[in-house]
């Protein structure tokens, strides 16, 4: 039995540029295309770990946004994170392993639709959680 799914999350085309470093492209069942570089890909990382560090950073940002502190935190330059490799997942996400050697973020096509960074499907997926 297929599990019903819904059309806007299934890809019909994945492109994964790793050699040229350009990003992932997927083309939706709905005839969408979402297009994703790999720093924000890495931003965007699914995985326990990186929910973790995220967490901790709004704390801290919104610390750091009250306190009106004058230790300003240089921000820190990090190379352009890319991919080394993809691997599919069953038929249901993308494994990417990024140059900075982090390679536990499985994303989903649920995911992936989700994060899409244009603005329709800003409107669509992240409603209310704007920042
Ligand atoms: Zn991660
Ligand atoms: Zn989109």
């Amino acid at each position: 039995m297929p599990i019903p799914i819904d059309v806007r999350k299934k890809p019909i085309s994945v492109k994964v540029h790793v050699s040229t470093g350009q990003g992932v492209e997927i083309t939706w069942s709905d005839g969408h295309t979402s297009r994703y570089d790999f720093p924000y890909l890495r931003d965007h990382c699914p995985c326990a770990l990186c929910n973790d560090e995220r967490a901790k950073q709004e704390k801290f940002g919104a610390a750091a946004g009250s306190s009106g502190s004058s230790s300003a935190v240089l921000p820190m330059f990090k190379p352009r994170v890319k991919a080394k490799s993809a691997t599919a997942v069953g038929n249901y996400a993308i494994q990417i392993e990024f140059t900075d050697g982090h390679a536990t973020g499985i994303f989903s096509f649920d995911h992936l639709r989700a994060i899409c960074p244009c603005d329709a499907c800003g409107r669509e997926f992240r409603p209310a959680s704007a920042s």
